[in-house]
């Protein structure tokens, strides 16, 4: 058994890329059988859940479309906010019932919450019918470890604390034919102080940028319009491995694939550098669209997160990016509640909103987070006042991302089609360059290409469109 240790995972000691050899896996107790996997997070998360499901497709697994019907189960959790790790508990107890029927069944988490040391203790005496967790670091163990549950009927914990490898050549069963994540860094080495992701996800460790180029290569070939650079901070890419090749060289290499859409996800502002700009402003297939968390637009709030920036420095790199970057979307994260802040400080993070007038915001309440620097602080803020200042935000972050989605009203956009639309299935859906959601009459056979849409009503959160014609690839 290895068990997670939450002191061992704060350390940073380097490391040497390890290449996974998948052709090796020769297990084939899954044939017959389906699978299921549950995702919980963010999309480094469903990134993870594709090679999960590469790597059980590898051992005879199918997927199956309910956990009902599945003779294995897998959650790939997330353990950023206290409500993600209340639905994974809630799962659990309905699987819980499942296997009583079903004593075959087997059980596996994954992901952040297996990282963490209070979690593995309760589901060792809380959760005794889960059959086996496995962190971060190694899910390419996955085979193995079912193997050996089943060969011993025995819960297994295979959960490292060390910053863990690069691994290459996982097996992929991608969700999307279109649009395809592609990692480029793990781990994070920020330690901002309300997050677990540098203990959970461990070092920063850079891909080295031949092997993501050829796997965007390998895209274009296959058909993908899109791909999404993936990272906790895609800013920091290359830090670690080179002295002189970073996010904006990769860019220009990935951009130079012939790809036709290019994104990245997710900017530490710190790391944002002028050459960068360029690129985004400067290549026609890098799309305008910048996710930029700020957390607060207090600096007395910033420097208790460990943010490294102050306001104004935010301010200052927001604007170059909106005087930079033509048609640029920007979002941005924001925590309110955090331990300290003031009404003043909360009001300090308004009116950076009203400055920036983001296109949209995630929001969220402070939660600590098991051993984090912050889960240390006196809270100062109520559960009544936190849901109160959420509340005040969103209403403004609303009326700012209405007013953005409503300038795009009676405009021609270019969306690439990604699927049929959720809300009337009479539509397709798909996503402009700068990442707002369309729904569009159109015809089914516009899925999985770039069209240009005429917009006709904006709200909130979608866009409304109609086709006008299918867009011809330009020479990048
Ligand atoms: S940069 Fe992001 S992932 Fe890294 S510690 Fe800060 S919030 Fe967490």
């Amino acid at each position: 058994m290895n068990k997670p240790n939450m002191f061992d995972a704060k350390k940073r000691n380097g490391h040497k890329p390890v290449y996974y050899d998948y052709e090796n896996i020769d297990y084939d107790f899954g044939l017959g059988k389906k699978y299921f996997v549950r995702t919980y997070g963010c999309q480094m998360n469903e990134h993870d859940s594709e090679r999960i499901k590469g790597l059980l497709r590898r051992c005879g697994y199918s997927e199956s479309d309910s956990y009902e019907s599945a003779d294995i189960v897998i959650l790939n959790t997330c353990a950023i906010r206290e409500n993600a790790h209340d639905k994974v508990f809630g799962f659990l107890g309905a699987l819980k019932s499942l296997k009583r029927k079903k004593s075959d069944l087997i059980i596996g988490l994954c992901g952040c919450m297996a990282q963490e040391e209070s979690v593995v203790d309760s589901i060792l005496s809380k959760y005794k019918f889960v059959d086996f967790v496995c962190g971060t670091h190694n899910i390419d163990k996955i085979p193995s470890i079912i193997n050996e549950v089943i060969k011993s009927n025995k819960m297994q914990v295979e959960v490292l604390s060390y910053e863990g490898d690069v691994y290459e050549g996982i097996p992929v069963i991608r969700d999307s034919k279109y649009s395809a994540w592609v990692d480029i860094i793990y781990g994070c080495d920020k330690f901002c102080t309300y997050c677990i992701v540098p203990y959970t996800r461990g070092t920063q460790r850079s891909r080295k940028y031949e092997e993501i180029v050829k796997e965007v290569k390998e895209l274009v070939k296959l058909g993908y319009k899109e791909v999404t650079l993936l990272g906790q901070n895609v800013n920091a890419y290359g830090k670690d491995l080179y002295d002189n090749y970073n996010l904006a060289n990769l860019l220009n290499d990935v951009a130079d694939t012939g790809i036709e859409r290019v994104r990245f996800v997710t900017s530490h502002p710190w790391d944002f550098t002028d050459e960068m700009i360029e690129v985004i402003a400067g290549r026609d297939n890098v799309m305008p669209y910048i996710h930029l968390p700020v957390q607060s637009g207090s600096n007395k709030i910033l420097k208790l997160m460990n943010r490294r920036y102050t306001k104004e420095e935010y301010l200052t790199l927001y604007n170059k990016l909106r005087n930079s970057v033509k048609n640029a979307s920007i979002t941005t994260d924001i925590i309110v509640g955090f331990p300290g802040e003031t009404e003043e400080d909360f009001n300090e993070t308004l009116e950076l909103v009203n400055e920036c007038k983001f296109d949209g915001a995630f929001t969220f309440a402070f939660s600590p987070r098991e051993n984090t620097p912050a889960s240390y602080l006196k809270e100062t803020v109520s559960e009544d006042e936190k849901l109160d200042r959420l509340h005040r935000l969103n209403a403004l972050v609303n009326k700012y991302s209405n007013e953005a989605n409503k300038r795009l009203e009676g405009t021609v956009v270019k969306c690439l089609v990604t699927g049929e639309s959720e809300k009337d299935d009479s539509k397709v859906c798909g996503y402009t360059e700068n990442m707002k959601l369309v729904n569009i009459v159109a015809d089914k056979s516009a899925i999985g290409k770039i069209i240009d849409v005429k917009i006709t009503s904006a709200k909130s959160f979608s866009l409304d469109g109609e086709y006008i014609k299918t867009h011809e690839l330009v020479n990048n």
